[in-house]
């Protein structure tokens, strides 16, 4: 059994409180940076490996600066995020859109950006090319339908809004050869959270062998596969991190059976992962404002799901250690709740903890993939600081909580006094 560690005391986070008030996310920095040189060692040996960042999962441009550092780029799949990957000079081809149901203004802003458009759907062909114009190279994204298992979060894969069938790649690309397309691009998404290394050697190999009947049939080459996202993370202390090597070996493995044997021009290797990136280095830190006992024993924090709602949303487990406490017994059971008036804003149900009070400090792990992103307003709770741990042990609040101005800025107020009911 694994353990979940913080990369701070609860000394340090009452100083930083101090300064910044809880509830907030804090990001260790050198974990992201150790995650991301882990993941390009195991794929250095893969064909012009890159990974794209899902900006969905962390949106915020000091992280993103992080990782354009460490060689990343972004995958987007909207406008605002498109404009955070060009507020840190994430531009060009270290862009990829991978968006559906897309709006023609963001397939402009990704044109313009000279982003990899990432295509959802055969009826985008003529789409893009009316609204933006046909760019150079095009990627578009297969749904294996059934012959494929999906897992829990993303569901069967014929049940899912996303990609082209595999009749409609074979006629897709043929229009795009024919509209004068010269590069190719073929991604796929099949899995989130996954947590086993041979489901995405699985979709490798799926990706691989259909990039080679494309190719033959449709007489293209293909300049990159993008393998998707949805590597998973150890969100308890049972499960274990997700080997990349071993990713990394069974796709080197498929690469060379079905490209280099087959003599067909090698396509760079892609990942566009979020979760595995930040997910872990990301602490949702709250504290004990009550302690209730009515049929069961409740912990109430000053951070709700509005803060982090992935347990509400999905039942996910969130690990939590109270600050302090880390080695004392857990004698208690408690559900932890936020402030909403939801019954389901609880952080956590029935989990066995050490005995909490009134001024304690919890940490509720994993928030960084995910967490402040799928933040909302309802109920008038207002959206948590973000805070950046330096290498160095500096703290930089990367972006401050919002204030009640913030909740009432898209309201005309002005209106409001004459408006007459
Ligand atoms: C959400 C998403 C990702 C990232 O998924 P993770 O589970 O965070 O790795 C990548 N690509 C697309 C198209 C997505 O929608």
């Amino acid at each position: 059994m694994g353990t979940k560690t913080l990369p701070f005391t609860r000394e340090q986070i009452r100083e930083i409180a101090a300064r910044f008030p809880t509830p907030f996310h804090i990001y260790d920095e050198r974990g992201i940076r150790e995650n991301a040189r882990r993941l390009q060692a195991a794929f250095g040996n893969v064909h012009g490996f890159k990974e794209y960042f899902a900006v969905k999962a962390l949106p915020n441009p000091f992280v993103l600066k992080i990782l354009k550092d460490e060689g990343f780029g972004a995958d987007c799949s909207s406008l605002a995020e498109l404009l955070l990957a060009e507020m840190v000079g994430i531009t060009g081809e270290q862009i990829m859109f991978s968006s559906n149901d897309t709006p023609a203004v963001e397939y402009q802003k990704a044109r313009e950006l000279g982003a990899i458009i990432n295509l959802d759907d055969v009826s985008h062909i003529p789409f893009l090319e009316r609204h933006a114009g046909l760019p150079d190279l095009v990627c578009c994204r297969y749904n294996p339908g059934p012959t494929r298992v999906g897992n829990l979060i993303i569901g069967h894969p014929e049940e899912a809004k996303y990609g082209f069938t595999r009749e409609q790649l074979f006629a897709g690309y043929r229009t795009l050869k024919e509209k004068g397309v010269q590069r190719f691009g073929l991604h796929t998404m099949v899995a989130s959270n996954e947590l086993d290394y041979r489901y995405f050697i699985e979709t490798a190999v799926m990706l691989l062998e259909l990039l080679v009947d494309l190719s033959r049939a449709v007489g293209i080459d293909f300049d990159l596969i993008n393998l998707g996202g949805g590597i998973g993370i150890p969100y308890t202390p049972e499960q274990a991190p997700v080997p990349y090597d071993r990713i990394a070996e069974g796709v080197q493995h498929a690469y060379e059976d079905l490209i280099t044997q087959n003599g067909l021009h090698p396509p760079r290797v892609l990942l566009e992962c979020g979760r595995a990136i930040t997910g872990p280095y990301g602490y949702l830190v709250a504290e004990v404002l009550h302690v209730k006992h009515t049929y069961k024993d409740f912990v109430g924090l000053d951070a709700s799901m509005a803060d982090l709602m992935r347990p509400a949303l999905y039942g996910a487990y969130h690990h939590v250690t109270v600050l302090g406490k880390e080695d004392q017994p857990c004698t208690h059971i408690y559900d932890v709740t936020g402030s909403l008036c939801e019954n389901n804003d609880k952080f956590a149900i029935d989990r066995p903890l050490p005995e909490i009070e009134v001024g304690d400090i919890v940490a509720i792990h994993d928030s960084g993939a995910h967490g402040h992103a799928m933040g909302f307003n309802y109920n008038g709770k207002l959206r948590s600081a973000e805070l950046l741990l330096r290498e160095n042990g500096e703290v930089v609040q990367i972006r401050r909580a919002e204030t009640p101005d913030d909740y009432f800025r898209t309201l005309d107020l002005e209106a409001l006094e004459t408006f007459a009911p």
